[in-house]
């Protein structure tokens, strides 16, 4: 079975915790504090592996864990940061958000990405001693791993996708202009997982093309079109649409045509628009009225006809000509850009989780938290909307109502990672 849907759940490795402790020597009545800082919690990073073709390894295995780092100790030794998770996807592995749907990364590159961010590890009580507090009997927890719900899916990456009925010939087609080795039979189900094909036109020009898996396979069984896979379609750049002129199979190619562009509108705008290049092929086995006929009905509705022979590879040459020259006038392959968490997704989560620490040092308020910090570089502090928005994140993550317990007044001061401000309730 092919596999290109799955749904995870990931969670990075929480910061370990902060020590307390104060040196302790021989004859030495009482040390200084000397707790150390925690370690950073492992991130969970994904990154493409062109081994793998589908999402098979996610089906049984579905919590993906990062460590925690560890807790910091005596000496002033900070713990051991956690090493990443990496996990591994195919290339063309589109990951979302489940919760909200937010596409957190299109893995089409070589880069790693990291998808879930590890905590902080906490600071040990070393950094708190000051002239008034020179025992300071705390220290900070680790913040928490980043965690999520994500849903993968799988859409391939190719310039060029075949697209036709069952025993038409794709597989056929792929293996003869390319090194790919798909299954070829003459029955319905051969193509299971998808295959691609670097077609290499000379020294210079070469594509992908791809046999997707299932297409309209088991169409006749009424088993549905295969419209699952025709996301795998999404991507390209071009269509060649494979019809058998020879109607060797009782079918009609006029109508197959038909019938499958009515399939790839139906699923999506974009493959109702994609340009596609007609390859009638099986023409070994077809009369030239057939093939005029097609040829005619084709070229009347303004599509580029080839006639073509996969089995005898005659024609194949010419028809991958067509293609090269055609995607040379082309976009590029489409990528979709990592959206950046919405405004109210950053409200809901904190208030969510109040992860944050405050403390007090001479009148001023320290506010600690690692999911500020992103929120303070986008916040522009000349704009009032802009102050408006951070104000409501402040609050509805809990911050101003501690910040009231502790006891802040009018006019206090409030330090966040070096912006300071006078508190205004
Ligand atoms: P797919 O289902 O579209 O991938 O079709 P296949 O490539 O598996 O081919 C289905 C059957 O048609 C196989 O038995 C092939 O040998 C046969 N076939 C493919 N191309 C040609 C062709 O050009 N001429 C003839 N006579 N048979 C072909
Ligand atoms: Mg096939």
């Amino acid at each position: 079975m092919f596999v290109d849907k799955a749904t995870i759940r990931i969670k990075a490795g929480n910061g370990g915790d902060g020590a307390v402790s104060f040196h302790r020597e021989k004859y030495v009545a009482a040390g200084g504090p000397d707790g150390g800082d925690g370690g950073q919690g492992g991130n969970v990073v994904f990154v493409v592996d062109d081994g793998m073709s589908s999402l098979i390894d996610f089906r049984y295995k579905r919590k993906f864990c990062a460590e925690n780092g560890e807790n910091g100790s005596s000496k002033r030794c900070t713990g051991r940061s956690a090493e990443d998770l990496v996990i591994k996807v195919p290339r063309g592995t589109l990951i979302r958000d489940n919760e909200t749907g937010r596409i957190m990364a299109d893995m089409s590159d070589d880069l790693p990405h990291i998808l879930a961010h590890g905590g902080r590890g906490g600071k040990g009580n070393q950094h708190f001693a000051t002239s008034t507090r020179q025992i300071p009997r705390f220290a900070k927890p680790g913040f928490p791993g980043e965690s999520f719900e994500i849903s993968m899916e799988l859409k391939l990456l190719a310039d060029v996708g075949l697209v036709g009925f069952p025993n038409v010939g794709k597989s056929t087609l792929i293996s003869v202009v390319s090194a790919a080795k798909p299954k070829i039979a003459n029955y319905h189900f051969t193509t299971l997982t998808p295959v691609l094909g670097v077609v290499r036109l000379d020294d210079e020009r070469s594509f992908v093309m791809a046999d997707i898996p299932g297409l309209i396979e088991g169409a006749s069984e009424g088993v549905g079109l295969g419209h699952e896979f025709l996301r795998h379609v999404e991507r390209c750049r071009l269509i060649v649409h494979v019809l058998d002129v020879s109607g060797c199979e009782g079918r009609d190619p006029i109508d197959d045509f038909e019938k499958i562009n009515l399939e790839l509108a139906n699923f999506s705008e974009q493959l109702a628009v994609c340009p596609q290049i007609v390859a009638a092929n099986k023409s070994d086995m077809a009369d030239e009225s057939q093939i005029t006929r097609l040829k005619n009905y084709i070229e009347d509705k303004g599509f580029p006809f080839f006639t073509i022979s996969a089995a005898t590879t005659s024609g194949t040459k010419e028809l991958m000509d067509a293609v090269g020259e055609k995607l040379s006038t082309l976009p590029p392959v489409k990528v979709y850009e990592a959206q950046p968490v919405s405004q109210e997704e950053w409200i809901r989560k904190v208030s969510n989780r109040q992860e944050f620490d405050v403390e007090v040092e001479d009148g001023v308020y320290y506010v600690d938290a690692v999911w500020i910090e992103p929120i303070l570089r986008t916040v522009n502090m000349e704009d009032y909307s802009s102050l408006q928005y951070f104000q409501r994140v402040l609050r509805s993550s809990g911050v101003i109502d501690k910040l009231l317990e502790m006891g802040i007044q009018e006019g206090d001061t409030v330090n966040i990672y070096g912006f300071e401000f006078d508190f205004i309730n």
